[in-house]
């Protein structure tokens, strides 16, 4: 309903009461989603995937903006009618796509009190305690993953942008003064620079190369081995070939934690190649990154202390309220020599003697993400975090044990840190049938989707056709994960 004319301003906000009034509202309305999608009770929770058609939205609001203002009521109840019914439940116990991942209460809390500030740190004048905060929580999160307590980092919002932010570093680093001149049009007094990873690599590498004018095909794959980490001897040949070929090798992008399964490459020896050659080593731990924290998975981070950059995201297995990525650096003064540009209007009398985050990356303006990062860590203690960091691998565990302990599916990959992946592969389908194999796993994991209790998305593995199972959401038990696998089995 149209509010009338008379009844709202045209100037100014809600009145504070009227905000304290809403606020209550909608403090109880998140309260009472999160006890649904928590719920033992499978009945009581919701969808994790909608049954929604392309373009269903514009059937069910209206294309042109209302002309007077509305009510709170109004719009609250379309929120709930509308948008959460139809949209893909991340915070929901059954998410097991992608990766599982946990917008915290407190976390939830936080991002109320950071709207509120409404602060920008671009420079610390202009968010002091933001600017400061920043680097004491980093300081914290490099302690707790068995950092050095120095080592300096940055918050972005996505690993895709840290990842870019990287490679820049490396770009100046190579000395062709690609910041002022630029990569175009140079009558060929600038080599073709080359970016390694392994063949599992996220895409968010190539789009870095996209970006920085590198060229995706500068992107070079490097195959894997059994274990699915990247051949270091392939890519010392690799590198070798392209220097006699007059390429001018620039990163190596090592992962711990691959996005389709989990698997982590040498990092160790990536960082002896690295040193030898003077080429930047970037670690992409963007999901398993947190597990650093767990002794009993620190050899798969083996050396990462060595390398120039580190990408992680607290927003995926660190229970923050997406976005949140940290990029660590160590050498951030290559970043400011990439990026520090102040015009005058943003000059301060501090200057001198502050850190003004602006000159460290592409954004000016900067939203007060540290504070999410501190309440999380605050309210769950490293101890919260680790233990809860172990009950998800516990759960996927659980998950393997019950898929090799049935006849008719399989792992298609090592268990590593929380994810699963698998198939189904019935006793009647020959051997090596790939074929039919691709097929009654992608229909299985299209009926599964279809019904949307559980959801789970696929991935290829040395060319065969896996799906995933990741856990990682704060309310997934037990019980979650029998049922999940009883859901799939009935679907089989
Ligand atoms: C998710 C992921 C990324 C990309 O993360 P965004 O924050 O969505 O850009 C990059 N690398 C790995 C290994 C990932 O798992």
């Amino acid at each position: 309903m149209t509010q009338t004319q008379d009844s709202i301003k045209h100037w100014g906000d809600m009145p504070p009461e009227e905000f304290h009034q809403h606020a209550r509202s909608i403090s109880a309305w998140i309260a009472e989603y999160l006890e649904r999608i928590a719920s033992e009770e499978p009945s009581r929770v919701p969808r994790v995937l909608p049954n929604v058609q392309p373009n269903f939205l514009q059937e069910k609001l209206p294309a042109s903006p209302p002309m007077l203002g509305e009510k709170v009521e109004d719009i609250l109840r379309d929120f709930e009618n509308i948008i959460v019914p139809n949209t893909t439940q991340w915070n929901n116990p059954n998410f097991h796509a992608y990766f599982s991942i946990s917008a915290s209460s407190i976390g939830i809390l936080a991002e109320f009190l950071i709207a509120a500030l409404n602060n920008n740190s671009m420079v610390w004048k202009s968010g002091q305690a933001a600017t400061e905060l920043e680097r004491l929580v980093l300081s914290w999160l490099a302690e707790a993953l068995g950092l050095p307590r120095e080592l300096w980092g940055m918050i972005f919002d996505t690993a895709s942008v840290s990842t870019m932010q990287a490679l820049a570093c490396a770009r100046e680093r190579s000395g062709f003064h690609v910041r002022e001149r630029g990569l175009a049009g140079r009558g060929g007094d600038v080599p073709q620079m080359r970016v390694y990873a392994s063949e599992l690599v996220h895409s968010s590498i190539d789009k870095a190369c996209i970006t920085l004018g590198l060229g995706a095909e500068n992107c070079i794959k490097i195959p894997v081995n059994e274990r699915l980490q990247m051949q270091t001897e392939a890519l010392e040949q690799a590198i070798k070939r392209d220097k006699e070929a007059g390429y001018l090798p620039i990163v190596v992008v090592g992962v711990v934690g691959t996005t389709s399964a989990g698997s982590s490459d040498n990092i160790h020896e990536l960082v002896a190649v690295c040193e030898r050659e003077s080429i930047w080593l970037h670690v992409d731990a963007a999901w398993a990154g947190p597990a650093a924290m767990l002794e009993e998975w620190r050899d798969r981070f083996h050396g990462w202390e060595r390398a120039d950059s580190i990408v992680i995201n607290p927003h995926k297995w660190l229970f923050v309220p997406i976005d949140l990525s940290v990029l660590y650096c160590r050498t951030p003064e290559v970043l400011k020599e990439a990026f520090s540009l102040v015009p005058e209007y943003l000059k301060t009398t501090e200057d001198g003697q502050v850190e003004n985050m602006m000159d460290y990356g592409i954004q000016l303006g900067r939203r007060f993400r540290s504070l999410k990062l501190w309440f999380v860590m605050r309210y769950f203690g490293v101890e919260g975090i680790k233990a809860r960091l172990r009950e998800h691998i516990a759960l996927a565990q659980l998950f393997a044990n019950l898929v090799n302990d049935h006849p008719d599916f399989e792992c298609t990959a090592p268990v590593e840190f929380a994810l699963v992946c698998f198939r189904y592969k019935p006793q009647h389908v020959a051997n090596g049938d790939e074929v039919t194999l691709e097929r009654i796993n992608a229909d299985l994991e299209e009926r599964i989707n279809t019904q949307g209790q559980i959801f789970l998305v696929h991935t290829k593995l040395h060319n065969v056709y896996t799906l995933r199972f990741a856990v990682g959401n704060l309310y997934t038990s037990e019980a979650h994960i029998r049922r999940a696998f009883d859901h799939i089995l009935k679907n089989t």
